[in-house]
């Protein structure tokens, strides 16, 4: 469809962040399809009705339309509507989860560049989200794994990178090799991954989102691994998300 000397074009899409704009109006990140990262500006509107700001809470899956000339840098949002929202009102655990999910995605997805198992990931999350919000952490600690792995940054766990032993436990997670294991890498036990943390890493790699491992206090492997690697994301994103900071401040 053409409008003066403009493009409207549809998009299957999960909202990131708005941001607060000139009079009322956002500019909202999204999430495509197709994996890449799209920004439009929503207008304000008088009146925002509960339709309107829902369709950009984080997370929501919408049908968005950007109307704009082919290399204006920022379109305009001309409509956007609400298919799936991952919210449980009244879920405190699951808003903050929510929040940062969002803040990770909209660091790591690049404007121009599809990477459609971005979209996967979060859409399975998401509904996972929905479907069981006591499991927020768990699903938190699944996305930034899968988010290491996309980015290239998580060796597989099921040999060792340095000797290519597959029985001998991992005891930690070089940036040159990745896993290394007790049998070539002396470590001072103290400092060695626990026990079990290869299992762990085969189940985040086994299960789907909604079988996410649920946060176990008294799982050392699970408990470790999963500081490890939200470091190194966390790290690899520069660091600052609000988000976070947020959400350990509530647990
Ligand atoms: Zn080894």
């Amino acid at each position: 469809m053409r409008q003066t000397g403009g493009v409207i074009r549809n998009y299957t899409a999960i909202v990131l962040k708005a941001v607060p704009y000139a009079e009322g109006g956002a500019v909202v990140s999204f999430l495509s399809e197709q994996g890449e990262r799209m920004c439009g500006v929503a207008k304000g509107v008088k009146k925002p009705t509960a339709k309107w700001v829902a369709a950009f809470e984080p997370l929501g899956m919408v049908r968005v339309s950007f109307f704009g000339k082919e290399h204006v840098e920022l379109k305009r949002v001309t409509r956007c509507e609400l298919a799936f929202s991952p919210l449980t009102l009244g879920h405190l655990e699951s808003s903050l989860v929510m929040a940062c999910l969002a803040d990770l995605f909209d660091r790591v997805a690049r404007e121009g560049v599809e990477d459609d198992r971005l979209y996967r990931l979060l859409s399975a999350c998401g509904r996972a989200l929905k479907a069981d919000p006591d499991n927020a952490l768990g699903i938190l600690a699944y996305a930034e794994h899968w988010l290491l792995h996309c980015m290239g940054l998580l060796p597989h766990p099921r040999v060792c990178g340095r000797c290519g032993n597959d029985q001998a436990p991992l005891v930690l997670l070089s940036p040159e090799v990745g896993w290394c294991c007790a049998a070539c890498t002396p470590v001072d036990p103290r400092e060695a991954l626990p026990p079990g943390s290869r299992d762990f890493l085969r189940q985040l790699r086994t299960q789907g989102a909604e079988t996410a491992p649920r946060v176990d206090p008294d799982d050392e492997a699970q408990r470790v691994i999963t500081a490890l690697l939200r470091a190194r994301l966390l790290q690899e994103l520069g660091g600052g998300l609000r988000s976070y900071e947020v959400l350990w401040k509530s647990l």
